[in-house]
């Protein structure tokens, strides 16, 4: 790739899947990009984590790592529904969708640090421990302000999380996450305990596995990975308290065993053979979509969780924040420095629509397994199948924004085309 970017400042806040996309993106284009994370050390956070191949295809462009993630990533060939007391109800294989790309699924602090040496081996200028707190922005530039000091750049692309400080320059408010009525138990382990148990002994067995147990208003789902030496399980479960959602926070592995009373033995020992340290209880968020994610000079946009956070049961809350990033560094490519705002409106409105209609994909499958009839599931056990839909997995971002920038341009210049509808 030439270097059309070169001499465009590039600005990225917030060094998660959303921000380093952004980043290796501009990068790969010519434009010297600033990262700045919050965080001040490098740590391997998290659990698993699910790329589909819309995401696959991105990191494949990027030399290396498709070779480092095989070795850690998940690659089962389908997915074994149950009832919670043990009913086998379907595989969901994926060779069907096999022609559509390559899906990684794999530890997502892992994975992530190898996404993270990349882009410092491309050029990436990454600082760590800069808390962003304010956002500025001109008729010619836009910047940060970090511990007292202001930096600039021509654009800002802000992914800084759920949790984004970004929101508020954009929207002109600040907005309140809601509780979505949800928690998630979650737990990665090594299979030592589990190998001792008859029960679950073929969890460790030296292949890829990935189950799901489902019952009323509670879902289950287990994965082996990594030669039989890693396990992975997450427990969504009715949860009205307050939204701390946190990586961190502690889970108490009776309270995730009293969620699921009466089930399958199965899914009690897989619990109880969770290191008590392992366990996380993080309370799901849920936002309206937002109006906008460009600021009013449009030199500032939110990427990623930043502009739309994802329930985990759409399986696509990273691919779409990596969606983001590619389609903003198209759009700063073809656009060009001396046309910012023109790049961060189009890329508004190539992504909104495909965002919106991804994340109601979320709620409609978590309410297939939560809202099940279990005898209708039971005589219809294909009912229980995760939609793969082709148009949200056979898709390449990269490709969509060059074949649709200069025609969204044009749209922009009609005032009432100008924002993205709902
Ligand atoms: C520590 C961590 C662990 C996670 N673990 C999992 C997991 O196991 N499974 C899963 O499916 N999803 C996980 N997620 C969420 C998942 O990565 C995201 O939902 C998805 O990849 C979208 O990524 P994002 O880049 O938009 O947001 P995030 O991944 O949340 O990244 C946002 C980044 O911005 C940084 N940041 C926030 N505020 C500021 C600020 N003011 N200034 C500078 N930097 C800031 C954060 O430290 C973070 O690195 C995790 C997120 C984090 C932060």
């Amino acid at each position: 790739m030439a270097n059309p970017c070169e001499g465009l400042k590039v600005l990225i806040v917030g060094a998660g899947f959303a921000g380093l996309t952004a980043a290796i993106e501009c990068r790969r284009r010519g434009a010297p990009v600033l990262l700045l994370e919050g965080s001040s050390e490098r740590k391997q956070l998290g659990d698993i984590i699910s790329f589909g191949s819309n995401s696959g295809r991105i990191f494949q462009r990027w030399p290396g790592v498709e070779e480092a993630f095989d070795p850690i990533c998940h690659h089962s060939s389908g997915l074994d529904f149950y009832t919670y007391d043990n009913e086998f109800l379907c595989r969901q294989s994926w060779d069907a969708e096999a022609d559509w790309g390559k899906m990684f699924n794999g530890h997502r602090g892992e994975m992530h640090e190898i996404v993270w040496d990349h882009a410092l081996s491309i050029g990436v200028e990454i600082k760590m421990g800069k808390k962003v707190s304010e956002y500025f922005e001109t008729d010619n530039e836009a910047g940060v302000i970090v511990n007292g000091e202001r930096i600039s750049a021509d654009v800002v692309l802000a992914g800084d999380g759920v949790r984004s400080t970004a929101r508020t320059i954009v929207l002109g408010f600040e907005d309140k996450p809601k509780s979505s009525g949800y928690a998630v138990y979650r737990a990665w382990m090594g299979t030592e305990k589990l190998k001792e148990n008859p029960l679950t002994a073929w969890l460790a067995n030296g292949q890829d596995h990935h189950a799901g147990w489902l019952g009323p208003d509670v879902h289950f789902l287990v994965a082996a990975l990594q030669n039989g030496t890693a396990c992975s399980w997450v427990l969504t479960h009715k949860d009205e308290a307050d939204v701390e959602e946190s990586w961190s926070a502690p889970g108490d592995i009776e309270d995730a065993v009293r969620t699921v009373e009466g089930w399958a033995p199965i899914v009690h020992t897989i619990i109880r053979a969770t290191p008590p340290e392992k366990l996380v209880d993080w309370k799901l968020v849920f936002r309206d979509p937002l109006p906008t994610w460009v600021s009013p000079k449009a030199r500032i946009a939110l990427i990623g969780d930043a502009a739309h956070p994802f329930l985990p049961t759409s399986i696509q809350g990273a691919s779409q924040a990596m969606e983001d990033g590619v389609t903003a560094a198209v759009c700063l490519e073809l656009a060009g420095k001396a046309n910012v705002p023109e790049a961060i409106r189009a890329y508004e409105k190539i992504r909104y629509g495909r965002v919106l209609a991804t994340q109601k994909t979320g709620v409609t499958t978590r309410d297939a397994w939560h809202k099940a009839d279990f005898d209708y599931v039971k005589k219809n056990p294909e009912s229980v199948k995760l939609p793969r839909e082709k148009w949200i997995l056979d898709f390449d971002a990269q490709q969509h924004a060059h074949d649709v920038y200069a025609e969204i341009v044009k749209s922009l210049q009609t005032p009432s085309e100008s924002k993205p509808s709902l």
